[in-house]
C-alpha cells in the first residue's frame, strides 16, 4: 500500500494511493497514518478496505509528510561509502547518528527554505525508514518486523551552520522546511530488498545524485536494532538512512541553493518529490 497524508499543513487527513492511480481518503477509517495505524494490525485493517469505495482527493491536493506523529527524527551520517569519500571522511566504524528536527518535517513538493544568513543550502535524497512498532533491543534478524513502510526523503542540509559554526551537526539539520517527507509512505511488504533500490536527484533538470541503497555502509536492519540498544524507537519515528554521493559540499568547486532554483529526487518504488527553493523572509 502507499499510504499518505493530504491537505493544508498542519491539518492533514489521512488517504491512500488506489489501484487505479487515484488517491482516495481515509477520513473516517483511520484517525491519522500515524501511532498504532502503522503496526501490522493497523495496516491489515486498511488493507481490508475496498478503496473503490472511498472519497476520491482532487488531483492537485497538496501531499502533507507521508507519516504523522513523529517523535524522533534520527539521520545517519556518512552511510554510504562513495558519499564518505567525495567529503573527504572515513567510513565509521559505527553509525554517526544525529537528530533533525520534527519541526523540519514538510511535504514532498513543499519549497525548500534558504534560512537567513544561509549561504550554503544543500540537497541529500535519503531512504528513509518509518518504524510501525515499538523497538528496544531487537536483534538484526528481528529489526525489519518493526518497520512500517519507507518513503523518499530531502535531508536539506546548511553546511556552514552544520560545520563551521561549532557544535553539533543538529542546527544545519534541522532548519524549517529542512526535511521533505513523501510522497507517500510504501508499506514493507512492496519492498522486495531495501538495500537494492535506485536513487537519483536533479538540480534544474541536472542530475546531482544518483546511487543506490546497494552502497549503504549500515543497512536497515542493522540500523533499527543499532538504534534500539539506545533508545526505544516509536511507532512514526524517522531513520534517514544517509545520502549517496553528489551532494553540493563534495563538488569541485562547491555548490549551493539559491532562490528559484528546483530540485527533484526520487527513489525507485516509492515515487518522488520536486521543490523549488525560496529564501526566507
Ligand atoms: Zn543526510
Amino acid at each position: 500500500m502507499k499510504l499518505l497524508r493530504h491537505g493544508q499543513a498542519g491539518a492533514e487527513r489521512p488517504g491512500l494511493v488506489h489501484g487505479d492511480g487515484s488517491v482516495r481518503d481515509l477520513t473516517g477509517v483511520v484517525p491519522d497514518i500515524a501511532g498504532a495505524v502503522l503496526s501490522d494490525a493497523g495496516l491489515a485493517a486498511i488493507r481490508a478496505v475496498d478503496a473503490d469505495v472511498l472519497p476520491m482527493v482532487p488531483p492537485g491536493t497538496r501531499l502533507g509528510p507521508c507519516v504523522g506523529g513523529t517523535g524522533k527524527f534520527i539521520c545517519i551520517g556518512l552511510n554510504y561509502s562513495d558519499h564518505a569519500a567525495e567529503t573527504g571522511a572515513k567510513v565509521p566504524p559505527e553509525p554517526i547518528i544525529f537528530m533533525k528536527a520534527t519541526s523540519a518535517i514538510v511535504g514532498p513538493n513543499d519549497p525548500i527554505v534558504i534560512p537567513r544568513g544561509s549561504v550554503k543550502t544543500d540537497w541529500e535524497v535519503e531512504l528513509a525508514v518509518i518504524i510501525g512498532t515499538r523497538a528496544k533491543y531487537v536483534s538484526e534478524a528481528d529489526a525489519l518486523k518493526h518497520v512500517a513502510g519507507y518513503a523518499v526523503t530531502n535531508d536539506v542540509s546548511e553546511r556552514a551552520f552544520q560545520t563551521e559554526r561549532s557544535g553539533q551537526w543538529t542546527k544545519g539539520k534541522s532548519c524549517d522546511n529542512f526535511g521533505q517527507l513523501g510522497p507517500w509512505l510504501v508499506t514493507r511488504d512492496e519492498v522486495a530488498d531495501p538495500q537494492n533500490l535506485d536513487m537519483w536527484l536533479t538540480l534544474n533538470g541536472q542530475t546531482m545524485q544518483k546511487g543506490s541503497t546497494r552502497t549503504m555502509v549500515y543497512g536497515v536492519a542493522h540500523l533499527v536494532s543499532y538504534l534500539s540498544q539506545f533508545f526505544t524507537l516509536h511507532p512514526g519515528d524517522v531513520i534517514s538512512t544517509g545520502t549517496p554521493p553528489g551532494v553540493g559540499l563534495g563538488m569541485k568547486p562547491q555548490r549551493f541553493l539559491k532562490a528559484g532554483e528546483v530540485v527533484e529526487l526520487g527513489i525507485a518504488g516509492l515515487g518522488q518529490q520536486r521543490q523549488v527553493v525560496i529564501a526566507d523572509a
